[in-house]
């Protein structure tokens, strides 16, 4: 059953932490970002890295990482299709 008095709660609780600016995380981990982690801003309680930095970590799986561009993934596109279309008139192997 779901205490949903309990939940509001612990959902003002947590806006209450993120809304006070922790002032121990003050910059970026990431090198030269010079930008305050969500922490230390009024944005959240990511301790390590700024709004920025966390949104691409949580894309691309590391903050450094760039997109893929489309030069880069092309060939496989091509390559899929291929695949696609011949298998389209092949019928399945059961090996
Ligand atoms: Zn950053």
């Amino acid at each position: 059953m779901t205490d949903w008095s309990q939940r509001k709660k612990r959902k003002q609780d947590v806006s209450a932490r993120a809304s006070v600016p922790n002032h121990m995380y003050g910059s970026c981990r990431v090198i030269h970002c010079g930008k305050p982690a969500r922490a230390g801003t009024a944005d959240g309680l990511d301790e390590r890295y700024c709004r920025a930095h966390a949104d691409h970590n949580q894309r691309h799986g590391s903050p450094l990482k760039g997109s893929y561009t489309a030069k880069e993934l092309n060939p496989y596109r091509r390559a899929a299709l291929a695949w696609m279309r011949v298998g389209s008139t092949q019928a399945p192997s059961r090996a």
